[in-house]
């Protein structure tokens, strides 16, 4: 394959028609796009890593193209304990390089590059003995805070406060007062995991990044023996097998990594194994607490987390070697979490309490060969043949620095100069003119008809595209009442989730978009029905298409039920495989491509 002479940036970059809308008229032009011209750099996967490389690379001015077998941010991205952190664990094993470095990350993300999806939330730590345990959490969670204070951005967090038992109990009465002997209050951020990849995926099409979901690598295209020049992949939604040609092919998939490696004859040098760690998610009402609540585990740290109208409780920490795009929670990760809880709530919860669960697989790094150039303890990047690079490891908190250090290991393999990553300074959608429109939500309720909760709700999920999901209510007011089953959400936000966030089956908007999957009783089934009749408008979907997309999802449901009753790994993964995985789109002609297999 001739690699083109020019230099890198009147190859890619910023187009006239980039948008930063994913609806199904996007993808297939992506899918064209991939299809019919060299890349500089193909992205595989579509996580916060992958989403990070585009953007990271799109903005350096790279011609740049992401496929995503699932739905994006489906696989880890989507099922984390979503903290921005730097992880007092960390610091505990004195890595102050690494937790600096996330703290930083942090500050970035609240003030500059996401303020409208990542907010401050507040913590309690309880201790147990009396003098010396406070000193020295106390002195830990000071350098929590100064570390927070670097490159001359402040924390943009207020800093912590020590709390004697009588104190911390005003703030979260729900603790059993025996458990405790008095307390710290400190800050870190939060943010909707699955919500923010998309976010970054938008911004980087709006730079011009041709990105495509339901698209599956299965094999890389080589030149000379070795060298990689592309990737073979297939449309899940159609079946169609396509080609798609790149300079650089980066593997940003997680859990995945040793998959695409071993498409290189197993020339890896990246190890990553999958932990798997279970969250439960129980209504607000059951634990009394103005802020959230950290606890030392006999293995790590539990986190009870503030979650909108829920608290969000875990996680485990076990090995998992079963199907990895569902991983599934058993009774016994769940009775864990139970009874980690229960050792410092007054009233203890029971199962009758939990309202949703989740599963999700740690990309953790597990030794590398001497080829890996291991840049921090906990991502790496590696070149193990010419035009694939790897990058693996790391956490959500530090996507940005692992896509400008794999982006940086792209450069050097393109010919010409690669500007250095602007990531730093690139606020995401959504992000410009979010802090005015902010101060202006009472006149924009005003306007729109809507309660200046649900404004805020809009802002906090949409930044300064919230004009877009307005505009949809202004031209058919239906689609500002809530959707039925799910009320915490808007029935605009589900048309809105097809349009133009790349919502492309009734899973990835109960799940991921909304996250109705995991914070209503029925577990979303009831919105189903609306939800999938609200998606068949942008998505072109015939009657027989919303009732297979229903019926999918009810399977997908009882499937996760029946396997949350399951004692062991084992049988809970069985049983979580009964319900298919991708409902395919039956076209016009009533032929309906081949069901994805799982992987
Ligand atoms: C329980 C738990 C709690 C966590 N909590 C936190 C936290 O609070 N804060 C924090 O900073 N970090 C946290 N993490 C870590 C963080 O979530 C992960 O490090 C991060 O999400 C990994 O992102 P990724 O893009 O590497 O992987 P993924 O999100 O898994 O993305 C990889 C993608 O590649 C796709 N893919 C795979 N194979 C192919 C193929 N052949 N073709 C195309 N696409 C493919 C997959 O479908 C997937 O979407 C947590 C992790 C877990 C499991």
């Amino acid at each position: 394959m001739p690699r083109p002479a020019a230099s890198n940036h009147a190859q890619g970059g910023i187009s006239a028609t980039a948008t930063t809308r994913l609806g199904p008229d996007e993808r297939a032009a992506a899918l064209r796009s991939l299809a019919g011209t060299e890349l500089q750099v193909l992205v595989v996967g579509g996580g916060v890593v992958g989403a990070g490389v585009a953007l990271d690379a799109v903005s350096r001015g790279l011609s740049v193209g992401l496929v995503e077998a699932r739905d994006f941010g489906s696989g880890t991205s989507s099922r984390s304990s979503k903290l921005i952190h730097g992880g007092l664990r960390y610091l505990e094993q004195l890595d102050l390089p690494l937790v600096r470095e996330a703290l930083s990350e942090r500050s970035l993300l609240l003030q500059r590059l996401a303020p409208h999806l990542v907010k401050p939330v507040s913590f309690l730590l309880p201790f147990t003995h009396y003098g010396w345990e406070r000193v020295y959490l106390g002195v830990g969670v000071s350098a929590y805070d100064v570390l927070g204070l670097s490159l001359g951005q402040t924390r943009g967090l207020p800093g912590h406060r020590q709390l004697t038992r009588h104190s911390a109990l005003k703030l979260a009465p729900a603790l059993k007062r025996s458990a405790f002997t008095g307390a710290l209050l400190y800050w870190d951020a939060q943010v909707d995991d699955a919500r923010y990849v998309v976010t970054v995926l938008r911004t980087a099409a709006g730079y011009g990044a041709h990105v495509a979901s339901r698209t599956q690598v299965t094999g890389l295209l080589r030149e000379g023996g070795s060298t990689v020049i592309g990737v073979r992949a297939t449309d899940l939604e159609t079946g169609a097998d396509l080609q798609i040609r790149a300079q650089q092919v980066v593997n940003a998939t997680g859990v995945w990594t040793d998959e695409i490696q071993a498409m290189v004859g197993g020339r890896g040098s990246i190890n990553v194994r999958a932990s798997k760690g279970v969250h439960l998610v129980v209504p607000r009402d059951r634990i009394q607490s103005k802020t959230g609540i950290i606890l030392r585990t006999p293995v790590s740290v539990l986190f009870v987390i503030p979650w909108g109208r829920h608290w969000i409780i875990g996680t485990t920490d076990t090995d998992w070697a079963l199907d990895k795009a569902h991983p599934a929670a058993s009774r016994a990760d769940i009775d864990y979490v139970l009874s980690q809880v229960n050792r410092i709530l007054a009233v203890p919860l029971t199962r009758d309490d939990i309202e949703g669960v989740y599963a999700g697989l740690r990309p953790l790094l597990a030794g590398e060969s001497e080829s890996t150039s291991k840049l921090s303890r906990e991502h790496a990047v590696a070149h193990p043949v010419p035009g694939l690079v790897l990058i693996a490891g790391g956490k959500y908190t530090t996507y940005r620095i692992m896509a400008r250090d794999a982006v940086d290991a792209v450069a050097h393999g393109l010919p010409g100069k690669v500007p250095p990553s602007c990531t730093d300074v690139l606020p995401l959608a959504g992000a410009d003119g979010f802090v005015a429109l902010w101060n202006s939500r009472y006149s924009l309720a005003r306007s729109s008809g809507l309660h200046v909760a649900w404004i805020e709700h809009l802002l906090g999920r949409y930044g300064s595209m919230t004009g877009e999901v307005l505009a949809l209510i202004a031209a058919d007011p239906q689609l500002g009442r809530p959707l039925a089953g799910a009320d915490d959400y808007l029935r605009a936000e589900v048309v809105y989730a097809a349009s133009h966030e790349g919502a492309r089956h009734l899973d990835d908007t109960l799940a991921r978009r909304t996250r109705a999957s995991i914070e209503t009783w029925d577990r979303g089934v009831s919105a189903a029905e609306e939800a999938a009749t609200l998606m068949a408008g942008p998505l072109r979907w015939k009657p027989r298409q919303v009732s297979r997309e229903v019926a999918n999802y009810r399977l997908r449901v009882a499937a996760e039920r029946a396997s949350q009753e399951a004692d062991t790994d084992q049988d809970a993964d069985a049983i979580r495989l009964g319900a298919p995985d991708i409902v395919p789109v039956v076209n016009g002609d009533g032929a309906t491509p081949a069901l994805q297999p799982h992987s």
